[in-house]
């Protein structure tokens, strides 16, 4: 491709709304431009990026037998109906009738119109076990979209869908689609990590999430490093304490403790560390009751996905609002502890391990000190409701956990009968009985690894795309060509040479500074330039450069090959 035919001209500066470094990137580099909130245009560079994902996902999924087929995205809301997810989707479902005002949705993902297709089409336990699989658009309509590819609304998924006769076969078949994702995620050249998923209310109990490492990653990890423990931190359970704490006999006592309403502040108030003190958090019921107590040790976190799932507590979980936590503790929410609460609570297994701990006084503006269960406060059975935190050990006891940030490129999960059961997709099995199927279902971000890869590999220059997945692998780069037949010519002749030879070759033939064409070639993130000058061909050399090498390489043409084949390796 020669650049002086691309009409998408780079860009110095991102909008100020591009808040993530891959947003901002793809913007600069013309790969993507945004159309309205949350859905995007991919424009030329953008889209080889999205082929070259989607070749390794259907080379991947091709080779475990998985079949390709392409489902409607306008689903019919009757489908949904018999699944039972019209009313329990919510507001991420686009909804809409047709003429004759009938119900539609446009698809967020297709476990309904594949379960249709399989109970039409698979009669007997000979068929399976089979897995269908599509690269397709998909539409949900996110709270909160953001960061540019990574959470659109629009989106491009790779979803499979595995039909079987019994569970051990679905077994079979998950551990040959986490193998494929394994190889998908290696050849995509990022850094990634398989870790323990909650399979949320699809139900089924396995899961496995995809993640590729980075800092801005929306989701924490944790994984031992000298053990074989990795899970969401959604999902990781947190071991009650080894030990708990005897109290000092100090009676409680009630402190003034003005205008300290984080844990932080009441902890330099009182001159406790935030490990002594226990934050209480009020969340709604799920029957509209007074909101339920949640009780934490200070420096520890809420984690909603376990919270969730206690008795009685609203999904999804939302906080209580001032006015519920007044009428529930007299109090405002700065100030307010377990200590004299009618309403249900929920302690921390590490929340209830200490002694002498500081709460709120459910008064404003006070705290208590020297607070122990039992002696002051009923000791209430204990649950895991927090996040783990790096230097524990490992749920499995090997090993110390550490903790990463991860964005989800990957989910597989063990979906068993729901759908097949509601839409009644059943086989004959062996003895003539009929079965509904159990499942499994794979899905993969393809655009979201686009953004993705950028977040894990980028400097301030720009994008460095591992070679596997970049938009070219080769960018030429002649130096005052204008004035130079010889720089022209011979830029010409190795574009031509090096596309005949298979390579993928863009040539900055514009007629701009070399300056630029260089600062757009890092932007682009392309994964080796060749420089043609005056200089070069009077002395019989090539200047060459990897993107990630920090320095020029000199070498004689005919070493070329060698050259872009180590480069361009694996
Ligand atoms: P998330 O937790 O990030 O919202 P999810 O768990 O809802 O994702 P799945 O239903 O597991 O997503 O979908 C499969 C894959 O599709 C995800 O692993 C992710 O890579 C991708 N994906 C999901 N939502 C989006 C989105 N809004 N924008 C881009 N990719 C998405
Ligand atoms: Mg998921």
């Amino acid at each position: 491709m020669r650049l002086s035919s691309l009409p998408i001209a780079t860009q110095k500066e991102a909008p100020a709304d591009a808040e993530v470094i891959s947003h901002q990137l793809m913007l600069r580099a013309g790969m993507i431009r945004k159309l309205a909130a949350g859905i995007y245009s991919w424009l030329p560079l953008g889209l080889r990026v999205v082929r070259k994902i989607e070749t390794i996902v259907r080379e991947e999924m091709d080779r475990t037998g998985a079949l390709e087929l392409l489902l409607p995205s306008v689903q019919p809301g009757a489908l949904w109906h018999q699944s039972g997810r019209w009313d329990l989707y919510g507001p991420e479902l686009l909804r809409f009738t047709d003429r004759h005002k009938r119900d539609f949705c446009y698809g967020p993902t297709h476990e309904e119109v594949i379960t249709d297709i399989a109970r039409r089409e698979l009669r007997s336990y000979k068929q399976l076990p089979v897995t269908f699989y599509q690269v397709q658009t998909k539409f949900r309509d996110e709270i909160r979209p953001r960061f540019g590819v990574m959470r659109s609304r629009e989106f491009i998924m790779k979803d499979a869908y595995s039909f079987h006769i019994d569970e051990p076969s679905l077994d079979q078949t998950y551990q040959v689609m986490y193998d494929a994702y394994t190889r998908i995620f290696e050849r995509t050249g990022l850094r990634f990590r398989a870790v323990e998923a909650d399979s949320g209310a699809i139900g089924g109990a396995v899961s496995h999430e995809f993640h590729v490492l980075a800092d801005s990653g929306e989701d924490a990890i944790a994984f031992a490093d000298d053990g074989d423990y990795a899970a969401n931190v959604e999902l990781a359970p947190a071991a009650p304490p080894a030990q708990v704490q005897t109290g000092s006999g100090a009676a409680m006592e009630k402190v003034a403790t003005p205008g300290a309403e984080s844990i932080a502040a009441v902890s330099e108030s009182l001159g406790l560390a935030p490990r002594q003190c226990v934050k209480t958090l009020f969340v709604c019921a799920a029957d509209e009751g007074p909101p339920v107590a949640l009780v934490l040790r200070g420096d520890h976190e809420l984690n909603a996905v376990k919270t969730v799932k206690l008795p009685g507590v609203a999904e999804p979980l939302r906080m209580a609002g001032p006015k519920q936590v007044q009428s529930a503790t007299g109090a405002a929410p700065g100030s307010v502890g377990p200590v004299g609460l009618s309403g249900p609570v929920y302690v921390d297994h590490a929340a209830a391990a200490l002694a002498d701990f500081a709460c709120g006084a459910n008064e404003d503006g006070f705290h208590l000190v020297n607070v122990n269960w039992e002696r002051d406060l009923p000791r209430p059975q204990s649950v895991d409701i927090r996040n783990v935190l790096a230097g524990e050990p490992a749920p499995d006891g090997h090993g110390t956990l550490s903790i990463a940030r991860g964005i989800e490129v990957g989910h597989i999960f063990k979906l068993g009968t729901k759908y097949s059961a509601a839409l009644g997709a059943t086989v004959l099995d062996d003895s003539g009985a009929s079965i509904a199927m159990p499942m499994g279902c794979y899905g993969i971000g393809v655009t979201r690894i686009a953004a993705a890869a950028i977040e894990q590999n980028h400097d301030s220059a720009g994008i460095i795309w591992p070679q596997a997945i970049a938009p070219y692998q080769i960018m030429i780069i002649p130096l005052n060509q204008a004035k130079s037949d010889a720089v022209r010519e011979k830029s010409e002749q190795l574009y031509a040479r090096l596309a005949d030879n298979g390579y993928e070759v863009m040539l900055d033939d514009r007629d701009v500074r070399p300056g630029v064409k260089f600062a757009d070639c890092e932007l682009l993130g392309i994964p080796v330039r060749v420089v043609i000058g005056d200089r070069g061909i009077k002395n019989g050399t090539l200047e060459v450069r990897g993107r990630r090498d920090s320095d020029n390489e000199n070498i004689a043409p005919d070493e070329l090959d060698n050259y872009l084949e180590r480069k361009l390796a694996g």
